[in-house]
């Protein structure tokens, strides 16, 4: 996968790109992952970005030209149709189903804003996609880029090693992940629960989809309305809400 990001701070991704799992996953060649300053794309001699809103204000926006002119020299292959994406507060939240969305492309672009925001006209006609990390307000697009990038990349083919599985995590099967527990079987007296050095693996998967059910329930009670449940497990989960409701 190819990704690029644009942004007025490069240095800022040069630890993510090479650490870590992004890091292997470029060694390999399963990303190949680029950050381009835009401001080189100013076009005027002063490298001005930004400018005074129209209608005044405080803050300064950014200019619609280095950004389209950084944009067209990506020389973007049509043919694979690769997402622009545009890191904004007001886009859409950005979730683990989108995350698996995008791991499906060939190439991506992230674009990352600064000051009080973008020129209105690189939302009409340049943007594939505006996401939003949460509801909360960064200095800049650069950290969002990282949360998504980080995301998408482990979810690549061939990027996370045995040990490691996505599979299994949040979100990806509709829930949150059942808790674990590794040596010692004992620590300062609180012991690891029985059935999981039983080494019996049925019972294990029942214990381990029980505490997915219950871990969600308790939690994140939302994300049951539209997980993939028996009706065994639904009848299950509303007699246990029933059981804990104050009386
Ligand atoms: N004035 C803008 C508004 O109210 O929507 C906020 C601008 S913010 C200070 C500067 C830049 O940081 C944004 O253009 C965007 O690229 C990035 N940013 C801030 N919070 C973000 C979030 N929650 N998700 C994605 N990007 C964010």
């Amino acid at each position: 996968m190819k990704i690029d990001v644009l942004t007025l701070f490069p240095e800022m991704f040069e630890g993510v790109f090479n650490a870590s799992i992004l890091g292997k996953a470029k060694e390999k060649g399963l990303v190949t992952p680029q950050a381009i300053n835009f401001r080189a794309y100013s076009g005027n001699k002063h490298n001005t970005v930004d400018d005074y809103p129209y209608g005044g204000g405080g803050g300064m926006v950014l200019k619609p030209e280095p950004v389209f002119a950084a944009v067209e020299d990506l020389k973007l292959d049509e043919a694979i149709k690769p997402r622009v994406i545009l890191l904004c507060p007001q886009g859409a939240q950005f979730t683990q189903q989108k995350a698996e969305e995008l791991a499906k492309e060939e190439h991506i672009v992230l674009i990352c804003g600064h000051y009080e925001g973008y020129d209105e006209r690189i939302r009409e006609h340049l943007v594939t996609d505006e996401l939003s990390i949460g509801d909360y307000v960064l200095t800049g697009g650069e950290i969002p880029a990282m949360v998504i990038i980080d995301s998408v990349v482990r979810l690549l083919p061939g990027v996370l090693g045995n040990e490691t599985s996505a599979v299994t995590d949040s979100y990806s099967t509709g829930l949150l992940e059942h808790p674990h527990y590794t040596r010692p079987a004992e620590f300062r007296g609180w012991a690891v629960p029985d059935v999981l050095i039983s080494g019996h693996h049925a019972n294990i998967e029942v214990w381990r989809r029980e505490q997915s059910l219950i871990r969600t329930q308790e939690r994140r009670p939302d994300l049951l309305e539209s997980a993939e449940l028996t009706d065994k497990e639904r009848r299950w989960l509303t007699a246990r809400r029933k059981q804990r409701a104050p009386q």
